[in-house]
């Protein structure tokens, strides 16, 4: 299939997701010889001084962005996605016969929680299930965890569209938050976190990778049984190279850290995905019943907005249209069938308006 080149295309994909148009093309322009070495980044070593250089670049304006200190704070590069961390996080930070707390609001942390069973007992304090995934366990209604190793939540559910507003505070206890689909999209106490990880498909950059951030202390918390390639203190120690890295998604990774700095930092990231997610709420609110979201208002995601069609019929026509608009990957996830517009750090405003504009016209005409 031709691509229309006069129609320009706004990526609305879960994730993989859209990556910056700039950094594409940076990627573009130094993918067969970066900055005058004469070699691609794809062909280099990892232990050259070009690519400890992207590395360090990377984890630096990661540092920045977060306003964390080397003293408080680790930050691990790791392989594979975020299901990996399911396993690590209860692998470090646990030992084998403790029982771990997790959250339940909805797809993600039932996987976290799946994957944390093989390994240990889990205690699930809170679940979205008795509102049918429609709103986020209230803090203050969580069961108590305070023996507990850490307690993990989801702070953004992909797939329900949901997201919390609030950090939880968990006094003693290591917060551990799986960030795959909001991390750099505000700023954050920091402070309160044990521990954040995220795949970095989202708002990071291409698949395969995860970064981790990990208090300090937290990093010589382990059972000794624990592989040394799944140990936090020895991917640290190594400065996440115990082995080959996945060197071309880091050197991408490090292009968008540095684009989100350029644009502002995460408080305009903040700004943008509060306007991006209000184009389209008022869109589904504004249109009588046309469209529909469930979720309960104040936990409505600013990152992945799933919605339906009264008529469900129509959908079919909707994605058709929308597509040869340029409006791509508006499909629900299986789980949940309908429609989702993910609106990550990438997608422009101008997107979003389209998007909107797209909606209101059709439900004019079909409405
Ligand atoms: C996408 C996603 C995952 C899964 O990431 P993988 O890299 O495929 O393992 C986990 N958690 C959340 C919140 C996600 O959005």
């Amino acid at each position: 299939m031709g691509r229309v080149e006069s129609v320009k295309t706004y990526n609305f994909g879960a994730g993989p997701a859209m990556l910056p148009r700039e950094v594409m093309r940076q990627a573009q322009r130094e993918l067969l010889d970066y900055r005058g070495t004469g070699i691609s980044v794809l062909e280099m070593s990892h232990r050259s001084d070009t690519f400890r250089e992207i590395a360090h670049q990377a984890m630096a304006d990661l540092r920045q962005l977060y306003a964390v200190s080397e003293a408080d704070y680790a930050i691990v590069f790791a392989q594979g996605g975020a299901t990996q961390q399911f396993v690590q996080v209860p692998m470090n930070l646990s030992r084998r016969n403790d029982v771990v707390a997790y959250v339940d609001s909805g797809h993600w942390s039932q996987r976290a929680i799946s994957l944390a069973r093989e390994l240990r007992s889990v205690t699930v304090v809170a679940s979205a299930s008795s509102c049918e995934y429609h709103d986020v366990p209230a803090i203050e209604d969580w069961r108590d965890y305070s023996s507990a190793p850490y307690i993990h939540y989801t702070p953004n559910e992909t797939i329900q569209g949901l997201e919390f507003q609030q950090v939880p505070d968990a006094g003693a206890v290591p917060v551990v938050a799986d960030m795959s689909s909001c991390i750099l999209s505000q700023p954050l106490p920091l402070s309160r976190f044990g521990l954040i990880y995220a795949g970095a498909q989202k708002n990071l950059g291409p698949s395969g990778m995860a970064v981790i951030i990990i208090r300090r202390d937290l990093v010589d918390r382990l059972d000794p049984s624990v592989p040394s390639i799944f140990r936090y203190k020895d991917q640290f120690v190594a400065d996440s190279m115990l082995n080959t890295p996945p060197t071309f998604a880091w050197y991408l990774v490090a292009l968008t850290l540095s684009w989100v700095r350029r644009q502002g930092g995460l408080k305009e990231m903040d700004r943008r995905a509060k306007e991006r997610s209000a184009l389209i709420y008022s869109a589904i609110d504004g249109s009588g019943g046309f469209y529909g979201n469930r979720v309960s208002k104040r936990a409505r995601s600013r990152m992945n907005i799933p919605f339906h069609l009264a008529d469900s019929g129509l959908e079919k026509t909707f994605l058709q249209m929308a597509t040869e608009r340029g409006l791509k990957q508006l499909e629900g996830h299986r789980a949940v069938g309908g429609l989702r517009a993910s609106l990550y750090n990438a997608m422009e405003v101008e997107g979003a308006k389209e998007l909107a504009n797209f909606m209101t016209e059709f439900a004019q005409r079909y409405g």
